[in-house]
């Protein structure tokens, strides 16, 4: 197996070469993209605009709306995604499944009920369907005949999803499963066919999954819910009341459910990154229109460096995720073809795969909504009043977006998965050499310790790395097993974890870019800014949730020994903040939208 590893950023140092940049995407990948933005704009935008307010599930007319917008999409090919061509499908790879969930963003809260129909709704049965299970659904789901939606959360089982009371018991003949049980937050259940139903067989420790047709009888579903955004998005309670389930409508094997639900969340995290890239992307763009329009003072708004401060991070921030998105999407494909060459089944590989980057889909999923959350705060407080107002549509960006850090598993859960792997990686199953990664540490002290030598981003980056391996190592060596129950410093680790991913992505998307000849200078330039910004930014992230692990775990000379060292490796980042974030401002506002 090669050197492609999942959160094998934390050991070593990357080269550009291994990275994929969004640069690199080919014609064809951006014909996609146009093409669902351009669907997105015809059938959602203007329609909204037109009839002045967003589709409410809630209301019967709109559902049919939202039900035919979904069909309309089928035709385009748009709910085939990941099927296979001859289930009817364009069996896109990963990346560019990447790229249809950052552009179907501008589709609103249609962008879940598509994420639905082609993510969660279906991909188990891409995945772990039988042929005949493949057969007899997933044409259906790619021409949108067939509407599918993913039940695994419970009123008391949300985040703690194994823990639900849906029971399935074989029936006296053997050939059915008698389903009994209550759903609840169930994207597109208001007008699914099939439903991917996790529940346990008699009393098993673990789930086991089915598809489940609502035409089964025994499927009842509660009222729309009235939720804060995402109102053109179907969410309902369902309920199953002796539902007869073929037996072979189990999906996998029984108590393999669970784990179904654990790697279809890894695929959905990154894509809801992609997502709110997409989303980021478009409040920006609006932003930097209406800051140009918005004149007070006598002057464009735009002018002001308050409103440059503002654009400058939102830009930056969507830019360096960005580049961590599309390099886990594509080491996903380049690790899925491998194990294909390895002789491992194509379902079982790209699973595989998403399971080796689980790490990076925690962290994508926490950074990518966390991002959206900002984008459309300052979006908002860019147009001011009219932020506030129906008429421009930001309130309801600002309200969809909020859903992006609670569903696909919450922030909180995500940050404590994150590195509660990596340490599962590098103590249980040895995948991580952490050990080896901390020998390079005391040669970086020594150079920080030296009156001379410039600082560069790639060395900050290294010592960002060093930092987190050290105070993983101490709090691993105080706390042992419990550390995974003291969740502040687990969720300071995190952020930790977290800021280093992203600042070497964008870091060596830069440099990649540097290479290429032909590559506009001036942008160059600006993206080379955002760098620098997202570090600085990034080292007071650092700092602060360093110094907060360490208050909590450290006394005496422990603690001031650590301090010394966070000190002497964040010593100095020697950049101007204020120049550098106009630079990237009036770069946006010449260009009138994002342009990275
Ligand atoms: C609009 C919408 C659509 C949805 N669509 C679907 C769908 O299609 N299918 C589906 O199955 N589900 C769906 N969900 C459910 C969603 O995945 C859950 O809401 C989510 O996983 C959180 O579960 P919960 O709401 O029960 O919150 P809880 O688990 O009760 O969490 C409440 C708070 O406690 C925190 N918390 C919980 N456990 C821990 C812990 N161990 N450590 C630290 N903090 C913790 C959480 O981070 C959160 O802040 C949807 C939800 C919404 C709102």
């Amino acid at each position: 197996m090669s050197e492609l590893k999942g959160a094998n950023f934390i050991e070593r140092p990357i080269n550009k070469s291994e990275v994929f940049i969004p640069e690199e995407f080919t014609e064809e990948q951006l014909m996609i993209k146009e093409m669902v933005i351009d669907f997105c704009e015809k059938e959602i935008q203007e329609p909204i605009t037109k009839r002045g307010r967003e589709l409410y599930a809630t209301n019967e007319e709109d559902l049919k709306e939202i039900v035919k917008l979904l069909e309309k999409s089928a035709e385009l090919g748009l709910c085939g995604v990941a099927i296979d061509e001859k289930l009817g499908g364009m069996n896109l790879d990963f990346n560019t499944g990447l790229i249809f969930s950052e552009a179907i963003a501008a589709g609103f809260s249609f962008a879940t009920t598509i994420g639905a129909q082609t993510s969660i709704g279906s991909l188990p049965i891409v995945y772990y369907g039988t042929d005949a299970q493949k057969e007899k659904y997933l044409p259906g789901v790619a021409s949108g005949a067939i509407k599918a939606a993913y039940a695994l959360t419970e009123p008391s089982a949300g985040s703690d999803a194994n823990s639900g009371k849906s029971k399935a018991t074989l029936s006296p003949d053997g050939k059915n499963y008698i389903l009994n049980g209550q759903k609840m937050w169930i994207t597109n259940g208001g007008f699914a066919d099939i439903f991917i139903v996790f529940a346990k067989i008699d009393d098993d420790k673990n789930l086991s999954a089915f598809i489940v047709e609502k035409a089964f009888g025994g499927v009842t579903l509660g009222a729309e819910e009235k939720k804060l955004g995402i109102k053109g998005s179907s969410t309902v309670q369902v309920f199953f009341n002796d539902c007869n389930v073929p037996v072979e409508n189990l999906l996998s094997e029984r108590g393999k459910g669970f784990k179904i639900a654990l790697n279809i969340l890894n695929s959905g995290r990154i894509k809801l990154a992609a997502g709110t890239t997409g989303g980021s992307k478009f409040a920006i763009t609006k932003s930097i229109k209406y800051a140009l329009e918005r004149e007070q003072f006598g002057k464009a708004i735009a002018n002001f460096g308050a409103i440059k401060h503002k654009l400058a991070e939102m830009a930056t921030k969507t830019f360096t995720t960005d580049s961590a998105v599309y390099r886990t999407g594509r080491n996903i494909d380049l690790k899925t073809e491998e194990f294909i060459k390895a002789g491992i089944s194509s379902s079982e590989a790209k699973l595989k795969a998403l399971r080796e980057f689980a790490i990076e889909c925690a962290i994508l999923k926490v950074k990518g909504s966390d991002n959206s959350d900002y984008c459309v705060d300052e979006a908002l407080q860019i147009h001011g009043g009219m932020g506030y107002s129906v008429e421009t549509g930001i309130e309801m960006g600002y309200r969809d977006a909020r859903i992006t850090r609670i569903y696909e598993g919450t922030n909180e859960i995500n940050r404590l998965l994150s590195v509660a792997e990596l340490g599962k990686r590098a103590v249980i199953s040895k995948e991580l050499n952490l050990k080896k990664a901390g020998k390079k540490i005391p040669g970086q002290l020594i150079k920080k310790m030296l009156p001379f030598g410039k600082e560069n981003d790639f060395e900050i980056i290294e010592n960002m790395k060093s930092i987190f391996l050290l105070l993983l190592d101490a709090t691993g060596r105080k706390y042992k097993a419990e550390l995974e129950h003291e969740q502040e410093i687990v969720l300071n680790l995190s952020n930790l974890l977290a800021e280093t991913f992203v600042a070497e992505s964008a870091f060596l998307r830069v440099q990649k870019l540097k290479d290429k000849q032909d590559f506009d200078k001036e942008k160059l330039a600006v993206m080379k800014a955002m760098v620098k910004i997202n570090i600085y930014n990034a080292l007071a992230i650092v700092r602060n949730s360093s110094k907060e692990i360490i208050d909590t775990y450290a006394t005496g000379f422990e603690k001031r020994k650590m301090f010394y060292l966070i000190k002497l490796l964040t010593k100095k980042y020697d950049i101007n903040p204020t120049i550098l974030r106009r630079k990237i401002a009036d770069y946006v506002i010449k260009n009138k939208e994002y342009c990275f």
